[in-house]
């Protein structure tokens, strides 16, 4: 037997691994099975170049607990390990690695989150003790035991082991005393193990029967040595990717709408296969995240940094060993791999929809409202993404019909240009709401935008600014005629007086000083059939304050009241029978003319006697807008059936 100091000059390594790995101490299991299928996968190479003779046998890699001894061992029967090696790869290497871990890191601990792969030696994280047992594939090769107990001291001596391979065991701590449990096992097996390229076996299949549960024969494989990304697109069929999807997430019951197959060597290696998922909210978002994997191995589920931001609402796997994974994450975003890999995915999944646009409109059009968030996201995110969605990213009308935004224009240009050039865009994001201002747009014939998403009014803004003289405008932001100004307003035959004289008497009846604020009155002559008095809702500061509910620094707006304006309609029959009963007085007004005062006289017109009528007018521009509630509510009412009976 001899005994050695593991060639490391810190003597502090084991606290150190204990204490950065803390939060993350699940993955030494993932490190030690990750070692065990290394070892078996070189096995097979050699083997297959004629280096290992004969029956490979059983090359399953086991996983057991011994509750008694509070072991927990990982066995391997891959190509083992001489002492030599034990030596050279053990008591040498890695610490080196750990070495050089340490001195980076030294002054930034909360610097260091994720994954650093100090491999073998994370199971110090959890263990007082471990114990290696291996014998070399190598012939004459003596088997080796190394044992150390978490500190720079080991023991090693030659050994008997009757089977090739390796025996990691595991003196568990006894605040780790978890890792003794099967199920956490089991489930961290399940999480790290679950598409690795050699069968994982973890005790005895179950199985109820009459009410029990009892053990089978057969032995309980975590793994499916053969994820669907690891094939060919050639040979998989759409029912494997679904039930790849499945295996994924067994939790969603959801299809996936449709999915990608990542494949590229060149200038990077990565495989991977991405599912589009029904997206309704953004609740939905996060339940189910791209893996990440290296070589089958799972590395995390977080992969923000390595994607581009709206990526990551889709699903699947992706892996390539050319993702670093020993580094921070900030790191990881300035990194040339990482930045080419993220710059792939947008292509690949741009090109995709673009060709399952092209093959199936009437079906692209169907998945619309499911994909649309995930590919506004790209749009508003992603200059490139950007630029190839434009052929596929749709607008929705009110009749149901999609196109892009281009065929879109070229389709309502006719009618929906105004007097200045502008191709003006008509929306509504509450069809029910808006009623009425959509009927009277369709009696000119305009069409109307369906814009209810959540990146809609994002979207609209983004479109305005690529394309010169393109506006959208929402159906109730002003009266129709303004809405796409064909030729100069329309006129009435009233004074300014005399409107003065309607405006202050409908505005004097405004129930509340806050309703004075939020409702500013206006006179305007509308078409003569337009309802007497409707509501507008300025576009500009609507859409400033639905923007600021989403972005940082544009509070001003998001604080402000909602304000609309309450147009009375100067051509209705109505109004213009309120006008004629308008009384007028003339009054002195001192006024200031080149520096003097004067005093001139003025007509002011009044209108008396007419209270209930406009509060009625007043009520039913609110009720057309969804805005008459509660009392005001039961109070026209009231006064509906007061008038009826008058
Ligand atoms: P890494 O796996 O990143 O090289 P490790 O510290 O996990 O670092 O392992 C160091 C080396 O020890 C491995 O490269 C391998 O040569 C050897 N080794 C570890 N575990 C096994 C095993 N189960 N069977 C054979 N060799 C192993």
């Amino acid at each position: 037997m001899s005994k050695g100091n593991i060639g490391v000059t810190s003597d502090n390594i084991f606290p150190v691994i204990k204490k950065f790995l803390y939060s993350d101490h699940e993955i030494f299991l993932r490190e030690l099975i990750s070692n065990a299928v290394d070892a078996t996968s070189k096995l097979k190479t050699l083997s297959s170049v004629g280096e290992v003779k004969g029956d490979l046998g059983d090359i399953r890699v086991r996983v057991t607990i011994d509750k008694a001894k509070k072991t927990l061992t990982v066995s391997d029967h891959g190509i083992g390990m001489t002492a030599e090696e034990v030596d050279k790869y053990i008591n040498q290497i890695a610490f080196s690695g750990a070495e050089e871990f340490l001195n980076q890191y030294k002054d930034k601990t909360e610097a260091i989150i994720g994954h650093f792969g100090l491999g073998f030696y994370s199971a110090f994280m959890v263990s007082k003790k471990v114990e290696i047992f291996s014998q070399s594939y190598k012939e004459d090769a003596k088997a080796v035991h190394w044992s150390c107990e978490g500190n720079p001291e080991y023991t090693m001596e030659d050994t008997i082991k009757a089977e090739r391979g390796t025996d990691i065991v595991l003196h568990i701590d006894d605040e780790f005393s978890q890792y003794l449990e099967d199920a956490t096992i089991e489930g961290l097996l399940k999480k790290y193990c679950k598409f690795l390229p050699v069968e994982i076996a973890f005790g005895r299949k179950k199985e109820w029967k009459d009410g029990k549960e009892i053990e089978l024969e057969e032995e309980n494989i975590i793994n499916d040595i053969n994820p669907a990304w690891t094939r060919k697109p050639t040979d998989l069929t759409e029912e494997d990717y679904t039930n790849f999807y499945h295996e994924l997430y067994p939790m969603q019951f959801d299809e996936p709408l449709f999915h990608i197959h990542l494949n590229v060597d060149y200038p990077f290696n990565l495989t991977g296969i991405l599912y589009f998922p029904k997206i309704k909210t953004n609740l939905d978002v996060h339940r189910n995240k791209i893996q990440l994997y290296c070589n089958q191995v799972y590395v995390t589920d977080e992969v923000e940094n390595i994607v581009p931001e709206y990526l990551t609402l889709l699903h699947g796997v992706i892996d390539s060993p050319d993702i670093p994974l020993n580094v921070s994450r900030s790191y990881l975003q300035s990194d040339n791999n990482v930045k080419k890999i993220s710059g792939y995915i947008t292509k690949k999944v741009a090109d995709k929809l673009a060709e399952l646009y092209k093959a199936d409109k009437d079906d692209f059009a169907k998945k619309w409202d499911d994909i649309k968030m995930f590919i506004q996201f790209g749009m508003l995110t992603d200059e490139k993404f950007y630029e190839k969605a434009t052929t596929f990213a749709l607008l929705k009308n009110l009749n149901g019909e999609y196109a892009p935004l281009q065929e879109y224009m070229d389709k309502v240009r006719e009618n929906q240009v105004d007097k200045d050039g502008n191709l003006v865009l008509l929306y509504t994001n509450d069809p029910d709401a808006h009623y009425t201002y959509i009927e009277r747009a369709k009696t000119k014939g305009y069409d109307v935008l369906l814009m209810d998403g959540e990146l809609d009014v994002h979207c609209m803004s983004q479109a305005e600014q690529k394309h010169e003289k393109l506006r959208f405008v929402r159906i109730d932001s002003d009266t129709i005629e303004n809405l796409i100004k064909k030729e100069d307003t329309a006129k009435d035959t009233y004074t300014d007086e005399q409107k003065e004289g309607l405006r202050k008497a409908f505005e004097g009846l405004l129930p509340s000083d806050a309703d004075k604020l939020r409702y500013n009155v206006t006179c305007e002559a509308a078409a003569a059939d337009a309802l007497p008095v409707f509501l507008t809702q300025n576009e500009f500061m609507r859409r400033m304050k639905e923007m600021s509910a989403h972005q940082q620094g544009m509070n001003f707006y998001g604080n402000m009241p909602d304000s609309y304006n309450l147009v009375v309609n100067t051509n209705h029959p109505l109004i213009q029978e309120l006008v004629a009963k308008e009384t007028s007085e003339q009054v002195n007004e001192e006024v200031e003319k080149d520096g003097k005062k004067e005093t001139v006289v003025k007509t002011v017109y009044s209108l008396a006697n007419e209270d209930e009528r406009l509060k009625q007018l007043i009520d039913i521009a609110l009720l057309a807008s969804g805005q008459l509630k509660g009392e005001a509510l039961a109070k026209f009412v009231n006064r509906s059936v007061d008038l009826l009976n008058g």
